[in-house]
């Protein structure tokens, strides 16, 4: 038994979005049925239609940044109850078994199931995500929301937040420290609202001069523009730690430059071939270039309540679900302060 539920689907690869229904299953007993209100526009979304790291399977709903209401729960449900805020991020099920599933690290399972375009049992075969009017998840992977987060501008926590929350921990920011956060997208912003939330003085560093007062405004100290070589040479081995949410390939030899002896840049952002860089950017200082993945469902949960406790939301543009084309467009010329989201109310008309 199947729900016919509407969504927004690439049929094909590149093709624009475009409305279309699927089945969602039917509640089991450790199942959260979730009415969508709204679902955040990542960057990674277009990647997918696009293919562009040649894993995509269509139909394609995008949407990893699902938040909604709880409409119904399974019979070995306690955690929520209808009518609770509850949430999705980038994954609604793993083995279980290995040890990241044991760890709580489960975005290193080597078979955790994707929001969408994983293969799943449902009907379809692929997990579609949340541009859609409602999801059916596994109580293990739904996320709590704290009451006095607005619900569209919790929505992109549920990726974009994670994913920089999370190296940001595991990389000990905080007081005493100069972070830089590279790029001034949905994951950078978000980035910047954290580190300066965690004590660090942050740098935005940006090729951008114009989102310069906007980055102050979202807690930067200080904002750095990479095409500017006199300024990046004034900065030459002063940060403790960046975090790179550059989407595509990019030479990294200019950042490692920024970086202080012993100290890390980690990379969230370009999933494809990277050009070489200079060894001697590591050997000289001792520096590493690291990569971060999402979190595991323990810390997004930890990172929500973060969030609950600092009132941090995303700075978001609310969009309809038929203005998703031109969405993509805007984010492929950086041109959105700082994350799309969808009002999923919009998707019946659309
Ligand atoms: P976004 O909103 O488009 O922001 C990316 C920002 O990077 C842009 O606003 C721009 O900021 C900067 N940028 C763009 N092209 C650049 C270039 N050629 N050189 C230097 N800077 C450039 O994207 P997003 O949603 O934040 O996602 C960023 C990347 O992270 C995507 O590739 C996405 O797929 C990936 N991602 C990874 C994970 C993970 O788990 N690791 C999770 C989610 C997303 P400025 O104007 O400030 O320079
Ligand atoms: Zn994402
Ligand atoms: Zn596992």
């Amino acid at each position: 038994m199947t729900t016919k539920t509407p969504a927004y689907a690439a049929l094909k690869q590149s093709a624009p979005l475009q409305p279309h229904t699927i089945e969602r299953r039917d509640l089991g007993a450790d199942d959260v049925q979730i009415n969508i209100t709204h679902c955040g526009v990542c960057h990674s979304d277009l990647h997918m239609v696009e293919n562009d790291w040649g894993m995509s399977a269509y139909p394609l709903v995008p949407g990893h940044e699902v938040i909604g209401h709880v409409a119904a729960v399974g019979a070995n449900v306690t955690a929520f109850k209808v009518g609770d805020r509850a949430a999705v991020g980038c994954m609604v099920d793993s083995c279980r078994k290995c040890k990241p599933c044991h760890d709580g690290l489960e975005q290193f399972c080597p078979t955790f199931t994707m929001t969408y375009g994983s293969p799943t049992k449902d009907a379809g075969g692929v997990t579609y995500g949340g541009y859609s009017k409602q999801i059916v998840v596994n109580k293990d992977f739904v996320l709590s929301v704290p009451e006095n987060l607005d619900m569209a501008g919790a929505a992109p926590l549920l990726c974009a937040g994670i994913t920089t929350y999370s190296p940001l921990k595991h990389w000990k920011v905080g007081k005493g420290m100069r972070v830089g956060i590279i790029g001034l997208g949905g994951l950078g912003h978000m980035g910047v609202k954290f580190a300066a939330a965690m004590g660090a003085e942050t740098v935005m560093i940006t090729t951008s001069p114009e989102k310069g007062e906007d980055a102050k405004k979202l807690g930067a100290h200080d904002v750095l523009i990479s095409k500017d070589a006199d300024a990046m040479a004034k900065n030459a081995e002063s940060f403790d730690f960046l975090l790179n949410t550059i989407p595509v390939k990019h030479e990294i030899d200019p950042y490692m430059a920024l970086l202080k002896y012993d100290c890390t840049m980690c990379m969230v952002g370009a999933l494809e071939p990277m050009p070489g860089f200079h060894g001697s950017s590591l050997i000289f200082r001792r520096k590493s270039v690291a990569g971060s993945l999402i979190g595991g469902i323990r810390e997004t949960q930890e990172m929500l309540d973060f969030c609950g406790q600092h009132n941090i939301t995303s700075d978001i543009e609310l969009i309809k679900m038929g203005d998703i084309n031109t969405a993509y467009q805007r984010m492929v010329k950086s041109d959105v302060k700082y994350r799309f989201v969808i009002d999923m109310a919009s998707l019946e008309a659309a």
